[in-house]
């Protein structure tokens, strides 16, 4: 097993619409798409897509969601033993994706906010077997933390994708992270700082730095991506591509760079590969369908 991804599933519910309603308006949406996602899901498939062997710690519920989701691991190859069942919803996303392709997501957690500690124990003897723990702020933080402590203990390197944005987090429980991979607006809501330029950017992921983490790996949306270590301060700026869905972006970098990152080992190399897979997955419609497989990046 090469990556363990503890963290939610949600069905996405993604109406394109050709600007957002005002407060009572209804409107009429040119197209509807249903599809798989929430971040771990979505980060998983990215993985599993490019070739890893996956590990999938999560709850779904027991509704007509539950299923379809399950099938959607399997379908991509992802280990689906730590998929569990809660009775009630599983969680689902309604999502606004504008002409523009500017987006407005809700979340309503459903199972997800249901995966414990307990489950991570449940699932220790695999999660050992893995070269990286993958994790994000869609369960309890409290489940957060045990999985970066259980990485700590045994061994594992953990990524943090410190969203969605949550004031709430303690950086003290998240700082033996070695990759903390916010994108702008994560990265100011949990420094208190600005991102406007380059340099506040570099700013606030110091702070970060200066709290313990080892590699902080800042996603820019068109402005690229800003990895920052000890002695490192690097810059990859964006593809030139023609946006047509960001939404999952920021998944698809993450999926991507830890498929490499255990592939390769090489830091620099797997960023400047989630840099490209991500621009690639804009490119396209919806989340997960806009994720390509090995042999698609391959040609690209
Ligand atoms: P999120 O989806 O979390 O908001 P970002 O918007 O930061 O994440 O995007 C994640 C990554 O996707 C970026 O670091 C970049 O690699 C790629 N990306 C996003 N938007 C663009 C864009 N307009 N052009 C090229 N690449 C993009």
């Amino acid at each position: 097993m090469d990556i363990a991804v503890i963290g939610s599933n949600m069905v996405d519910l993604i109406a394109y619409i050709d600007r957002m309603p005002a407060e009572g308006e209804t409107l009429e949406a040119p197209d509807f798409h249903m599809g798989c996602g929430g971040k771990g899901a979505n980060q998983a498939v990215a993985a599993a897509r490019l070739g890893s062997d996956v590990l999938m710690v999560t709850r779904v519920g027991t509704d007509i969601f539950a299923d379809n989701t399950v099938a959607n691991f399997e379908k991509n190859g992802i280990d689906t033993r730590y998929v569990m069942r809660t009775e009630g919803r599983s969680g689902v996303a309604p999502i606004f994706v504008d002409a523009e392709s500017h987006n407005s997501i809700l979340i309503i957690k459903g199972a997800n906010a249901q995966l414990s500690p307990a489950d991570v124990d449940n699932a220790a003897g695999d999660i050992i077997q893995c070269k990286l723990i993958v994790l994000q702020l869609e369960v309890p933080l409290e489940t957060v933390y045990a999985a970066i402590r259980f990485g700590k203990e045994h061994n594992i390197p953990v990524l943090l994708n410190p969203a969605p944005a949550q004031p709430d987090l303690v950086l003290s429980e998240v700082k033996d992270c070695e990759y903390f991979m916010p994108n702008e607006s994560e990265l100011s809501l949990l420094t208190g700082m600005p991102v406007d330029t380059i340099d506040d950017v570099r700013n606030a992921a110091t702070t970060l730095l200066n709290a313990g983490m080892k590699n902080v790996i800042v996603t820019l949306g068109s402005r690229g991506v800003l990895w920052m270590a000890d002695g490192i301060d690097e810059l990859l700026p964006a593809h030139t591509v023609k946006a047509r869905d960001t939404t999952g972006a920021g998944d698809a970098f993450i999926g991507c760079f830890s498929h490499y990152l255990v592939k390769t080992g090489d830091i620099r190399e797997s960023i400047a590969k989630a840099n490209r897979y991500a621009a690639d997955s804009i490119t396209k419609l919806g989340t997960q369908t806009s994720y390509a497989t090995a042999t698609e990046f391959a040609q690209l």
